[in-house]
């Protein structure tokens, strides 16, 4: 796998050392500006998650996986940007994942360029989106179901993609830092409303070996992780 990091060395050494543990899988390391890379959302001071034409050409030019970790903040959709940012994008059909630190360094999930947690915390936060970015390539379980974001005040909605029914499971869904208040919003996986989805909490409850046993067991690593 190449790792593809904008001048986040020590983020990108950690993510290296923990998907050698979990997933057997070797990374390339590679520090690069990617300006051309990611497009604009100028009215949310962000990007979107999906890349630029030109990322694309890069992506398929390394022919290998790549997960690109980035500072830079991203949204799946330019509707609002209280409901649309994500911490991590997975596009696994283009053997691509990106995770955001944008959005890791405080205490509420505000975007921020300076460290305001414990940076421990900080590289939990990182290592587990991108280990769940992975799963979503990796993990070819079918017990998933579909996730939504729900904001309770406006009823504007998310799709999240399909996510594990474990709460302790890595590939459990997540919206926030914190779970927001019930008020506020909720996740639908399936039928059900969950308020369980904030990433600190879901950090806590985590299963040590990281996936469920359904998870675990429907691993399948692509021969895309292994070139070199
Ligand atoms: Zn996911
Ligand atoms: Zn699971």
């Amino acid at each position: 796998m190449i790792l593809v990091h904008e001048n986040l060395p020590e983020e990108a050494s950690k993510i290296k050392k923990v998907v050698k543990e979990v997933f057997n899988i070797e990374s390339i390391l590679i520090n690069a500006n990617l300006d051309r890379f990611f497009i604009p959302i100028q009215e949310f001071n962000g990007y979107w998650s999906h890349p630029s034409e030109k990322g694309y050409e890069l992506i398929v030019g390394l022919k290998n996986t790549v997960l690109i970790i980035t500072p830079r903040d991203i949204y799946s959709d330019n509707k609002s940007k209280e409901d649309d940012f994500v911490f991590g994008h997975d596009e696994s059909e283009n053997n691509l994942m990106i995770v955001s630190t944008a959005r890791m360094k405080r205490h509420d999930n505000q975007p921020s360029n300076s460290l305001e947690v414990p940076l421990d915390l900080y590289l939990k936060r990182i290592v587990y989106t991108s280990v769940h970015e992975l799963g979503h390539s990796i993990v070819r379980a079918d017990h998933y179901k579909e996730a939504i974001w729900v904001n309770a005040r406006t009823g504007h909605q998310l799709k999240l993609g399909e996510h594990c029914t474990d709460n302790t499971c890595v590939m459990y869904e997540i919206v926030d830092i914190k779970a927001p208040p019930l008020s506020e919003g909720y996740m639908l996986l399936g039928e059900e409303k969950k308020f369980d989805t904030g990433m600190d909490e879901s950090l806590k409850r985590l299963n040590q070996d990281w996936f469920c046993d359904i998870c675990r067991k429907a691993f399948k690593i692509d021969n895309m992780y292994k070139q070199k």
